[in-house]
């Protein structure tokens, strides 16, 4: 990784995931002419707005869909969307999924859910564009020089923006960082993750008829979840995918490939329709956020600098809008911090 060491010109920023919390980070520092890096272990952009390409066509495994609330609205992440929308990368999916429990099948009415043509990671890679990001770059630790400064595997930062769930955080928290902000910043991630198998299936044709764009499954042993991919795509193509309750996906974390039988007798139970010509089981460890934040970010001095952490732990409603407005307002936080301490740069 190249450094931000140097204290001359505008601030330097080093921001850790590219997510859609990091990327706005990133977006919103940029925006306000500071100097800004991207890292992220990943080889695309984009974390659990995930999508994979599978014989030619994109399918998403991670998040299903986006929706904008009432935040999204007032705070800028409407917008978004609406640019996504104009240039064609983000469509009106649905407004209406069924659910499926124990007493039968009902429907459920709410927002627009918003999906893509391209898989939801093509819309991490229009945030991440005019950016300078790193992939397949794992951060180890970060650490604190005796002047103050934030340091990331030994390059010095202005600040360091942790974009990620609070456990990667954590780990990265080692005994190089400043012993009462490493105290204070730990004791502050306190938001445990659990996790999910996403299990993406495809038939030679479409062999249901009744199944809405997507299902709520309640009360089920082992499916939470399930997507109709042609649905949300637009194309028509016969791919489900399955999300997992947490439970089966905790029992299942070593070996998910060993689960993937159970999943698609399940899902064929469910629809009543036979087994999928081809399958693949993603694993996510930390899928979603199990309790929350209530500020909507963590900034921290570190005496010539500073250390944040976004996400979309950072909400009481975990999900990408959630993740893009703690992202955003985490960034321009930490320009304003910076400009009220600018002697910390000759420090
Ligand atoms: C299965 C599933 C279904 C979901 N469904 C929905 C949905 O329908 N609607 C919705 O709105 N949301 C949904 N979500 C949630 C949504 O995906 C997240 O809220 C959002 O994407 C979180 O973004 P983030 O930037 O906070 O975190 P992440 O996307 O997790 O980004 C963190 C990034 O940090 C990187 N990183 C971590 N540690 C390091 C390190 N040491 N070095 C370098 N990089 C590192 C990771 O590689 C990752 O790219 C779903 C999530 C999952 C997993």
């Amino acid at each position: 990784m190249e450094g931000g060491g140097a204290t001359a010109g505008p601030p330097s920023v080093l921001v850790v995931g590219a997510g859609v919390a990091g990327l706005a980070a990133a977006r919103a520092v940029h925006r306000h002419g500071l100097d800004v890096r991207v890292v992220d272990r990943g080889h695309r952009p984009g974390g659990r707005l995930a999508t994979r390409t599978w014989d030619g066509r994109p399918v998403d495994h991670g998040a299903s869909y986006l929706t904008v609330g009432e935040e999204g609205r007032r705070d800028g992440f409407a917008q978004v969307v609406a640019g996504w929308e104009v240039a064609g990368l983000a469509r009106r999916w649905t407004d209406t999924f069924g659910v499926a429990s124990a007493d039968g099948r009902s429907t459920t009415t709410g927002p627009v859910r918003w999906a893509a043509p391209a898989g939801l990671r093509s819309l991490a890679e229009d945030l991440a564009r005019g950016l300078e990001v790193d992939l397949a770059t794992t951060v180890e630790q970060v650490t604190t020089t005796p002047g103050g400064r934030p340091a990331v595997d030994g390059v010095e930062w202005d600040a360091v923006v942790l974009a990620m769930p609070d456990e990667q955080a954590r780990r990265l928290l080692g005994p190089g960082l400043a012993q009462e902000i490493r105290d204070e910043v730990l004791s502050r991630l306190d938001v445990a993750g659990e996790p999910v198998l996403a299990v993406a299936a495809r038939w030679p044709a479409r062999v249901w008829d009744d199944l809405p764009d997507g299902l709520f499954v309640n009360d089920h042993p082992v499916l939470g979840w399930v997507a109709d991919d042609g649905r949300r795509r637009g194309d028509g193509a016969p791919v489900l995918v399955a999300h997992t309750t947490s439970d089966f996906a905790i029992a299942h974390l070593e070996d998910p490939t060993a689960a993937l039988p159970r999943v698609l007798e399940e899902l064929g139970a469910l629809l009543g329709v036979e087994p999928p010509s081809d399958a693949f089981v993603h694993r996510w460890g930390l899928a979603r956020p199990v309790g929350h934040h209530d500020e909507p970010f963590l900034l921290r001095s570190t005496g010539a600098g500073a250390l944040a952490v976004c996400g979309d732990a950072w909400s009481d409603r975990p999900r990408v809008e959630a993740a893009w407005l703690s992202g955003e307002r985490c960034g321009s936080a930490v320009v304003q911090t910076l400009a009220d301490q600018p002697a910390g740069r000759s420090a």
